[in-house]
């Protein structure tokens, strides 16, 4: 290459001959209609038309030549200048307008695909059964009411009148809770059953008290088809001057009417619970054969034993000790008390067999009883 102050040999300056600029021109318009999108055509420019590109160094060398050269070199080496960057701006201009024709193509939202095919999540049945059970309280007035699963011993157990050492502490199979310093004896137990929301609704509240409690239990059992360690119960409680067995039982009629169809016979058998006295138990006339099992030994039946009633759930008339525990006058006040397993409600309602379909999460069971959300 030469320098400014060289004397001038065209010759020498073989960048700016007509040929280079031809070749150069050539080769940069070869390669900018090569370009098959914007980043290949990029790479032509850098190659072609940028600062150390053939065309950019024949500039350069201008200086180099004498005035009486100039004129021509610089009209040649300008056609070839404006002849690539024509053509470059051409293929841009192309390409542009290829990528947002494709990109319209490309990212078209198709309108007319279906949108329902994805599921939506729905409440699990054990849940809208609860609701289920509450609604028909509320619409006789009763509130709803809630306590702690992880409950203290006194509210699960003493305020109901089942003391240290009665048997039914020992026969509720109870989860205990260890105390945060290690000691097994913390005080506070999963709640066994629904009761201790009476008690501390008791506590709380002054008669008149008309509540329908459904929540959560626990107890130590193994999970088979009859049995879990985490199960719901429904608890109804109601305070009053004045309430006898005779409200109690209709207010069961009532219930199970509304759970099980008006054609469902209910019965109360004597029994023992020690928060209420007397106590019973709410049997229903066998759904599957009616009763007709009953002594008769060639067509038995499987759902009740052949005993012609199936049991589902306990009640009774409020123990006076338990009132007297909460703070409430047994002498002007009477109630009474019910508690039903929401999973047996479930299994006579809806005919589920097992238990364990009711927790394992099976969307296949849960579907049956649609989609309720
Ligand atoms: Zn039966």
């Amino acid at each position: 290459m030469s320098g400014a102050n060289d004397s001038y040999d065209p010759k020498q300056v073989s960048a700016l001959s007509p040929e280079s600029l031809a070749e150069a021109s050539d080769a940069a318009l070869a390669a900018l209609a090569a370009a098959a999108d914007l980043e290949a055509l990029h790479d032509a420019e850098v190659a072609h038309i940028g600062d150390r590109s053939p065309l950019a160094l024949a500039r350069r060398e201008m200086g180099a030549l004498p005035p009486s050269a100039r004129s021509d070199a610089g009209k040649r080496l300008n056609l070839a200048r404006t002849a690539v960057a024509d053509a470059h701006a051409a293929r841009e201009a192309e390409l542009r307008a290829e990528r947002d024709a494709r990109v319209l193509v490309e990212e078209t939202v198709d309108v007319t695909l279906p949108w329902d095919r994805a599921r939506l999540g729905a409440r699990h049945p054990l849940t809208t059964l609860q609701e289920r059970i509450a609604d028909v309280f509320v619409a006789m007035g009763y509130a709803v009411a809630e306590g702690p699963e992880l409950e203290a011993e006194w509210f699960n157990f003493d305020a109901l009148n089942i003391g240290v050492d009665h048997p039914a502490r020992s026969m509720m199979d109870t989860f205990f809770i260890q105390a945060a310093d290690g000691s097994p004896d913390s005080g506070l137990v999963m709640r066994t059953h629904t009761s201790p929301v009476q008690a501390r609704t008791m506590l709380t509240s002054t008669p008149p008290i008309y509540v329908i409690c459904p929540g959560r239990t626990y107890r130590t059992d193994e999970l088979d088809a009859t049995h879990t360690p985490v199960f719901h119960q429904v608890e109804g409680l109601v305070i009053d001057e004045g309430i006898t067995m005779g409200h109690l039982k209709g207010t069961l009629d009532h219930f199970a009417q509304s759970m099980f169809g008006t054609e469902v016979v209910t019965r109360l058998r004597p029994s023992y619970f020690p928060f209420t006295e007397p106590s019973a138990e709410v049997d229903l006339r066998c759904f599957v054969c009616h009763g007709d099992s009953v002594g008769h030994p060639e067509r038995p039946c499987r759902t009740c034993s052949s005993e012609g009633w199936i049991e589902w759930g306990g009640c009774g008339m409020v123990n006076p000790r338990v009132l007297i525990a909460c703070g409430i006058d047994p002498d002007r006040y009477q109630g009474f008390a019910f508690g039903m397993g929401i999973e047996r409600t479930m299994m006579f309602r809806n005919s589920a067999e097992d238990m364990r379909d009711m927790v394992e999460g099976d969307v296949r069971f849960t579907l049956a009883f649609g989609m309720e959300a």
